[in-house]
């Protein structure tokens, strides 16, 4: 999909993007200073995230739906129109809610109080994904104005320059699976979702590496599947020790579930490391070809030096199936040999590895200790994986017309978002595109769930009128 040779933002000028930007972060503060935290303490407050949104849009002349099927966790949608001459609409994907932030950790600046200070808006979410719910609002809003402007109604009327509709769907609960979110719009309210393409987060964040910039899009995602391990001992007294301690056979299939598995390149893992590769001088080249080679302990020799520890780990979580033990129970006091514990595993799989594939390599790491395990599965999700469809094409000419030197690849993400339900349940092909220039050496990833969350001033300056010209180009 080609860009227009006048990039829709310029026809804002400067002031107006200064004034966007001022309005930008105030929103982010605003929804920053709201602790919707997952799972809800106190309760309400993604409601009163989805309210405040609510009457940002409607101060915009819109009339957004806030939804909350479950008491207190609410959702916002709003549908702006196009002409209807352009196919289906292009969803702005976001969730409201945030995991727990405690200022007694380590926070700079407390979690919730929104501080701008050094030239970042710091707080829960500022990183995941309150900046992105502030960037897709925005556009909104500027496309009402543009719809005001020319004496149009645009909470009813067709947005002028517009012939696609543009969702803007803000969602409770990503942070537990989305059953009162994403998950229940997509039962019950499926025309708040159906697009032809979605924006979502998790990509478009630049990344440096030997002094290029890269910005992964997220084209696909790992599943998970979790397995809670009921393993059998037999009951004793503490003074005489047993083999069969259930305790110590759990300690030892933690020790072997833990352990990495082998290296396998799937279909986008593939393309993100060419696309790198092509853009890296000789020598960090010359690594990546190695990680995409077939010697596994050449390869995480490569990682260790190519990659700082934060994108080394994230790498090595992409190139195969893994297993992190996440619960273990066992015992019931001091003198008396547990005969039964039980272990919980999180697994996360790569595109192509089934449910039935995992279960297979989790009974082959606990070897002879299978015969004391006894698997109980207990949630799964697929893998997903996007077609590289005209949309794609769209977010990688647009970062580059706004950062010439920037280089768009392709990534998978090793967690699960909202997206998981976009698309193995209505199709959606969906993109992890939160762009964002970021200052050389800021860990943002490390930040994710962390303490000190915060998003550069400038870097959201650099997002939004990228988001806009994706948003305007892809439905005119
Ligand atoms: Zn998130």
């Amino acid at each position: 999909m080609p860009l227009p040779a006048g990039l829709p933002s310029g026809a804002l000028g400067g002031a107006a993007w200064d004034t966007a930007h001022a309005e930008l972060v105030e929103l982010l503060r605003a929804i920053i200073r709201i602790p919707s935290v997952n799972p809800p303490d106190p309760p309400g407050q993604e409601l009163v995230v989805a309210e405040h949104l609510a009457s940002v849009f409607r101060g915009e002349g819109l009339e957004p739906e806030v939804l909350d099927p479950t008491p207190g966790r609410g959702s916002v949608v709003l549908r702006l129109h196009g002409d209807g001459s352009g196919g289906e609409p292009l969803l702005l994907l976001s969730h409201l809610d945030v995991v727990p932030a405690n200022a007694a950790d380590g926070w700079t600046h407390g979690p919730f109080d929104a501080d701008v200070a050094d030239g970042y808006v710091w707080g829960r979410g500022a990183v995941d994904m309150k900046q992105m719910v502030a960037l897709e609002a925005m556009v909104v809003r500027l496309l009402a104005r543009r719809a005001r402007a020319a004496g149009v109604d645009p909470a009813r009327d067709a947005i002028p320059g517009l012939r696609r509709d543009v969702l803007f769907a803000c969602t409770a609960d990503e942070e537990a699976g989305g059953i009162h979110g994403v998950d229940w719009l997509a039962t019950h309210r499926p025309e708040t979702l159906q697009a032809a393409g979605a924006l979502n987060e998790a990509g478009g964040v630049s990344v440096e590496l030997a002094g290029r910039r890269f910005y992964p899009i997220q084209v696909a995602e790992k599943g998970f599947e979790v397995f809670r391990i009921h393993v059998k001992g037999t009951w004793g007294h503490g003074s005489m020790p047993r083999e069969d301690n259930a305790l110590v056979l759990a300690a030892e299939a933690v020790r072997r579930l833990a352990s990495p598995g082998e290296p396998r390149i799937t279909a986008p893992m593939r393309e993100f490391l060419a696309g790198i590769r092509a853009a890296l001088p000789p020598e960090q080249a010359a690594l990546v070809e190695v990680i995409e080679g077939d010697d596994p302990r050449r390869s995480e020799a490569a990682i260790r030096t190519l990659c700082d520890p934060v994108a080394a780990r994230a790498l090595r979580a992409l190139l195969r199936d893994t297993i992190s033990p996440s619960v273990l129970n066992a015992g019931v006091k001091y003198n008396v040999i547990p005969g039964e514990a039980t272990l919980m595993i999180d697994c996360r799989t790569l595109p192509g590895t089934t449910p039935d594939d995992m279960r297979e390599e989790v009974l082959a790491r606990l070897g002879d200790l299978a015969p004391h395990c006894t698997l109980e599965h207990v949630i799964g999700r697929s893998p997903v994986e996007n077609d590289r469809a005209d949309l794609y094409e769209l977010l990688a000419a647009t970062l580059r017309a706004h950062d010439p030197d920037g280089i768009p690849v392709p990534v998978m993400t090793p967690f699960a978002t909202d997206a998981k339900t976009t698309m193995l349940r209505l199709g959606v092909p969906t993109y992890g595109f939160t762009p964002l220039r970021l200052e050389p050496g800021e860990p943002f990833l490390a930040r994710y769930h962390g303490v000190d969350e915060r998003v550069g001033l400038d870097a959201l300056r650099f997002g939004l009128p990228v988001l806009y010209d994706v948003v305007a180009t892809y439905c005119a």
